[in-house]
């Protein structure tokens, strides 16, 4: 029997595991490909906070950021930059690999190519039902971790709340010039009630992607390719090489992420960035928190709702309040039309809101900059002449 079997091994599963291995506990982490990491769909970018506060392997680390530009579809623009690094961009599978050799490396247990297809809590231990290889299999546990990702088969049997919001993204690599910084496009035509991205890999390949709450981010992203401001940039290559890749980001508060025996970390419990659908840094923050939980239940030599509870008041005290508000800023722009955006785009550009942005923008934590804009005459000013009748 193990103390913890985690299910999943991208970076939240991972991250738990590792510091739990690292605390003593014997850990069986299962992951249905047969390489971490592999395949891997996500434009990886990470605050440089990310990489103070967690012991992230740095051999990831491709890029590093220090500018972000906002582009409206009406032709301004909003240049952010700042003398230091920001964030990262990252090799996800180098990064995936690298937190799951940590835990390796502190003891815990590794099955690949090997899907969990059953998760039984009973009074005494929980029973993990796997498939590889042909044959199936039970694990016994104290306790499971649920960091699947997007896979939410398990969550109404669990009794586990299940996001209701996604975003539909759509992403591809290419080789390219004459990408600096960060580049994010606006516009309803661009991607609707979402944004758009360029992210320099390195000097000459850039990861282009497109984001929507509508379910058709390949054709925004195949219309934002032909694009003179991306188009002229990028290499010639074949269309037939152009590969693109699709996925889902949950995004919003769950009401219920653990139970008996049971704790849900990352994209399984939607602990992304409203904002963005950046899901790294909280999922490191919550797998934090749930290895805290875990020990502290192991100490106390109980696993059942009442000593798991605070997992969830504790990362919703963390990170509810930013969530919360990128959920209202959300709310709002989804109402944007394009002459709104450029009204916005000008408005960000004006000194007194360019200085406010420039303090209080933080890559992680959109909460303090929010309440900052929200704080100014001149926003309120803005949005009942430029934009009225939005439902705030
Ligand atoms: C286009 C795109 C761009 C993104 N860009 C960024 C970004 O720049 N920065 C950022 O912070 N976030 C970004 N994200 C979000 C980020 O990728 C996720 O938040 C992050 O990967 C979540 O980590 P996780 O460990 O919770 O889940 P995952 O990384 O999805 O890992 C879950 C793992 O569990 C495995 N699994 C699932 N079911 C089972 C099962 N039954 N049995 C065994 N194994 C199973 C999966 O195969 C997978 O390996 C992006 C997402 C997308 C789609």
């Amino acid at each position: 029997m193990f103390d913890v079997v985690v299910v999943g091994g991208g970076p939240a599963g991972s991250y738990t595991a590792y510091q739990l291995a690292k605390s003593g506990l014997t850990v069986l982490v299962l992951e249905d490909h047969k390489t971490i990491g592999k395949p891997r769909f996500c434009t990886g970018v990470i605050g440089k906070e990310a990489f103070n506060r967690f012991d992230l392997p740095k051999e990831s680390i491709q890029k590093e950021i220090k500018e972000a530009k906002f582009y409206s579809p009406l032709g301004s623009i909003l240049k952010i930059s700042r003398d230091k690094t920001e964030a990262y961009v990252v090799d996800r599978t180098i990064f995936d690999q690298g937190i799951a050799h940590k835990a390796m490396d502190e003891g815990a247990s590794y099955l690949l190519s090997t899907r969990c297809y059953d998760i039984d809590i009973r009074d005494d231990h929980v029973r993990v039902r796997i498939e590889t290889r042909g044959g199936k299999f039970v694990f016994k546990a104290h306790v499971c971790v649920l960091a699947a990702g997007i896979n939410y088969r398990f969550h109404e049997k669990l009794g586990i709340g299940k996001p209701v919001n996604f975003l539909d993204c759509a992403q591809t690599e290419l080789p390219a010039r004459d990408f600096f910084g960060m580049e994010i496009y606006l516009g309803t035509e661009i991607a609707p009630e979402s944004f758009a991205w360029a992210v320099p890999v390195s000097s000459d390949s850039v990861r282009v992607g497109v984001s929507t709450t509508k379910n058709n981010s390949l054709y925004f992203l195949k219309k934002l390719l032909q694009k003179d401001f991306i188009r002229t940039r990028i290499d010639k290559i074949d269309k037939r090489d152009i590969q693109i890749k699709r996925k889902i980001i949950p995004y919003g508060i769950v009401n219920k992420s653990y139970g008996n025996r049971l704790i849900v970390v990352g994209d399984s419990a939607a602990q992304t960035k409203p904002t963005t659908g950046g899901g790294i840094f909280n999922g490191l923050i919550c797998s934090s928190i749930a290895t805290e939980t875990i020990i502290s239940a192991f100490e106390k030599g109980g696993f059942g709702h009442k000593n798991l509870k605070s997992y969830e008041s504790l990362w919703k005290r963390q990170i509810g309040h930013d969530m919360r508000m990128g959920l209202y800023a959300r709310k709002i722009f989804k109402q944007f039309a394009d002459s709104h955006i450029e009204s916005l785009l000008r408005l960000c550009n004006i000194n007194e809101m360019h200085s406010i942005i420039k303090k209080f923008a933080d890559f992680d934590k959109h909460s303090c900059f929010l309440v900052e804009f929200m704080k100014q005459p001149i926003f309120w000013k803005y949005l009942l002449f430029k934009a009225p009748g939005l439902k705030l």
